[in-house]
């Protein structure tokens, strides 16, 4: 009861704790914030120096006592009180922005399939250290799925490809619940290390992360559409070290990104064959929803299509759809608490 009135005045939100980008949902205003998932600390004070967007800017670029680090790696916590304090820090943003006497929220948040206890449970323990009152767990696929309004809850097969930065997952929903599905702990960020590879190998080059990825949403492609667009890609000549600039093309670039989508094309297709028979029948009608920022890369839809003959589909906004899904959870938690993830005492974990 306590809890109902103080979740009527309280700004619950909504969070995707992503390993390249965290995004938070409050209900009644929509998304908030939007942040690369980085943290830049002064390791002489341990004081936090910046967080996000222009913690990222830093990332290769720091003098020694400072460091610009991503607490997720492949889609779970690798550092515990950097991820918290990251959190604290967004909901501090929030709270400034609103009246800071409010009770402190109820917070639904995504955990990647196939997480162990352990990875669970920091994710729990961090949102509930950094302020919240009380967490609920939803897969991160649900989530995007429901972000994609795909109908959940019917008896019907739902299939979802959920490409991020360290993780891509897939999964099949029918009646509310994961039906069949495959985690995968690699995705954009394995990419960009692809095209760093293919540069050290064909061009002695060496490249930056951020130029590696940069080079991706630029020109990378997965599938061959007859186009051959080009970028600079500028770096470290490995044998004289000193700055060196190439000329990469689009065809080079997906050459370098083959391997990559082959994985994750074979895992679509194992998912499938693990997929009780109705259910494909309905995906091949309905199609596969891809998500997650990896879906933005060119030609993917085409790719897959391609190799499953089945109709892909790209989600709005694939960056959104996870935090977007916890938002319409948060929104009617009762009605949707069968398609929250259980804790070990059936109940939300909350101090
Ligand atoms: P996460 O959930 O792991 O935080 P996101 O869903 O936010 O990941 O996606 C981030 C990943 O998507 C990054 O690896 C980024 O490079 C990639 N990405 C974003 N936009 C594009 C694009 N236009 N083309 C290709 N990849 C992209
Ligand atoms: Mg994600």
């Amino acid at each position: 009861m306590l809890n109902r009135i103080l979740g009527r005045f309280s700004h619950d939100i909504g969070i995707d704790l992503g390993t390249a980008n965290t995004l938070v949902y409050v209900r009644g205003k929509g998304i908030v914030i939007n942040e690369p998932s980085v943290v830049a600390l002064n390791t002489k004070t341990n004081q936090i120096i910046a967080v996000g967007e222009q913690a990222r800017r830093m990332v290769g670029k720091t003098p020694s006592h400072i460091i610009a680090t991503k607490p997720l790696v492949d889609g779970v916590i690798s550092d515990f009180e950097v991820t918290e304090r990251m959190l604290k820090y967004f909901f501090e943003q929030i709270h400034r922005d609103t009246f800071s006497l409010l009770p402190r929220p109820r917070v639904v948040i995504g955990i990647p399939l196939g997480v162990t206890e352990v990875e669970r449970k920091a994710v729990e323990d961090a949102a509930l250290h950094a302020g919240a009152r009380e967490v609920y767990l939803i897969e991160e696929p649900m989530a995007a799925a429901i972000g994609a309004r795909l109908p959940i809850q019917e008896a019907s097969g739902n299939m979802i490809v959920d490409i991020g930065g360290g993780s891509t997952e897939i999964a099949v929903i029918s009646l509310g619940g994961v039906v069949s599905w495959r985690a995968l702990r690699f995705g954009g960020v394995r990419m960009d290390q692809d095209i760093i590879q293919y540069a050290r190998e064909h061009f002695n080059l060496l490249l930056g992360d951020k130029t590696a990825e940069d080079i991706k949403m630029k020109v990378g492609s997965a599938f061959d559409d007859g186009q051959n667009i080009e970028t600079r890609a500028r770096g470290r000549d490995l044998i004289t070290g000193l700055p060196k600039e190439v000329v990469m093309t689009q065809q080079q670039v997906r050459e370098a990104l083959h391997r990559s989508f082959v994985t994750i094309i074979d895992n679509i297709k194992t998912t499938i064959e693990s997929t009780p028979p109705e259910l494909v029948a309905d995906i091949y009608e309905r199609g596969i929803m891809l998500t997650g920022g990896g879906a933005l890369l060119r030609g993917i839809d085409r790719a897959i299509q391609q190799e499953t003959k089945i109709p892909i589909h790209i989600t709005d906004d694939p960056l959104t759809a996870v935090v977007r899904g916890a938002g319409i959870v948060l929104e009617d938690l009762e009605l949707m608490r069968s398609v929250l993830v259980l804790s070990s005492e059936e109940k939300p974990y909350s101090v």
